[in-house]
């Protein structure tokens, strides 16, 4: 017989390519079947069968509160009864507004749009146009979206359906994009030396979540942020998954430095497709209909997604307790891990910083996106497995990280930690 995720699956590949809407959700480096998830509910989710998972997927990040938190089902429904979108301005999206550039230390303007990608699409159009430069550096393994100039070692999605980079890209897009090696200033001044003048803007993840969660190393970020400034080249933050994670004040106020522009995504839309980019004020005055670079979209600060956005910030902002908590969690978990892993000389790494966490299978430590990809990945399946058959619903890569949210408790960690031991048991 059949599980339901089963049957639905045969359906879906039928008319989804690959039976999803992205990637990473077919299983295809972890194998067998995806878990077709009908409900969540706090640390839960529950698939058709309803059967129940811990899960630490929480949506790819948007769900620090938990799954359907009721505030913010609440603030939605409540958003919707006075209409879906109006394609108009609209007073929640200056409140939105109003409250990034309060919080994110870059931002004296902002722009919504509608997600992740878009927003790396369109600060590094700001970029260009504002330097009047086309070349971009980008790291090995950090991912910004899917957009043609970006798509270039180009981490988790990539690297787990194991193409080097996606076809479909014509040869021109991808030729202003210059790669550099994470944590490695040498490889930065190499490509600055080469491109002097011509260098519209720098792109990282401060925290690289996307090949596996690598940390950068200390001063790294501050090396960055001197490079550009000498050069008159964009500091562009991709923050779509650090942004509200690592703090109120994302990553820029975790390590201190301030880029030029930054981007957001996941956290920010409460669950509901939101991006936005934004930062200095000159380059903000660029976009139009302010200034020349054009950029729009038709459901942008849509209403609905405000609604959401606007709630789970707001709830953030007035308990500033809660980053202390996940902080807590994401300790307890990796201090747990580390004594298993040393309790069953297990060969692997466990790298985090506050709810953002990654078990590499692999004996080396991992800086950069060459020794994240020494990572075991059939080891990596088969624990997957284990796991998924003990309830803990984790991403189905090695490249994606392991979030905490604040529904969880002490109780949840120590339940993952229990099953890991009995996993790396058996593997003795
Ligand atoms: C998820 C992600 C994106 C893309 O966001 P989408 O909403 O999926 O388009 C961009 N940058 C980083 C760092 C991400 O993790």
């Amino acid at each position: 017989m059949m599980s339901r995720s089963e049957s639905l699956f045969e359906r879906a590949k039928r008319v989804l390519p690959g039976g999803v809407n992205s990637p990473v959700r077919a299983y295809q480096s972890v194998g067998g079947c995806p878990r077709f998830i009908k409900k969540a509910e706090g640390t839960y989710v529950y698939d058709e069968e309803g059967k129940r998972y811990l899960d630490y997927i929480g949506s790819w990040g948007p769900m620090i509160l938990g799954h359907n938190h009721p505030e913010i089902q609440e603030a939605v429904i409540g958003a919707a009864r006075n209409g879906l979108s109006f394609g108009t301005a609209t007073e929640m999206e200056v409140q939105m507004g109003e409250l990034l550039c309060e919080l994110v230390p870059c931002f004296d303007m902002v722009r919504m749009v509608n997600s992740g990608t878009e927003a790396v699409m369109s600060a590094i159009r700001a970029a260009r146009g504002f330097t009047g430069r086309d070349k971009i550096i980008k790291f090995e393994g950090c991912y910004h979206g899917h957009f043609d100039a970006l798509l270039v070692k180009a981490g988790s999605g990539v690297m787990t359906a194991g193409i080097p980079d996606s076809s479909g890209v014509p040869k021109g897009c991808a030729k202003d994009t210059l790669t550099a090696v994470y944590n490695d200033m040498d490889s930065v001044r190499t490509l600055f030396e080469d491109n002097q003048g011509q260098i519209a803007a720098l792109i990282i993840e401060p925290v690289a979540a996307n090949m596996g969660v690598v940390l950068p190393e200390e001063g790294f970020l501050k090396e960055l942020r001197k490079i550009c400034t000498q050069n008159g080249t964009l500091l562009i933050f991709d923050e779509v998954i650090t942004g509200f994670r690592l703090g109120l004040q994302g990553a820029q106020g975790a390590y201190g430095v301030t880029p030029d522009l930054a981007t957001f995504g996941k956290i920010i839309g409460g669950g509901m497709p939101v991006g936005c980019y934004g930062g200095r004020r000159e380059i903000m005055e660029m976009i139009a209909p302010l200034g020349s670079v054009y950029q729009a979209g038709t459901l942008s600060g849509n209403p609905v997604a405000m609604a959401a956005g606007l709630k789970e910030l707001s709830i953030l902002k007035e308990h500033p307790e809660i980053y202390g908590h996940l902080e807590e969690l994401g300790e307890t978990f990796r201090s747990g891990v580390r004594d298993i892993l040393k309790k069953h000389g297990a060969k692997c790494q466990i790298t985090g910083t506050g709810s953002l966490s990654c078990l590499f299978f692999t004996d080396i430590p991992v800086t950069n996106y060459e020794e994240a990809k020494t990572s075991d990945v059939q080891a990596f399946a088969d624990y997957f497995h284990y796991m998924l058959d003990h309830g803990i619903h984790l991403a189905p890569s090695q490249f994606e990280a392991i979030f905490f949210n604040n529904a969880m408790k002490p109780k949840d960690v120590d339940q993952t930690l229990r099953v890991m031991d009995s996993y790396f048991a058996l593997k003795e």
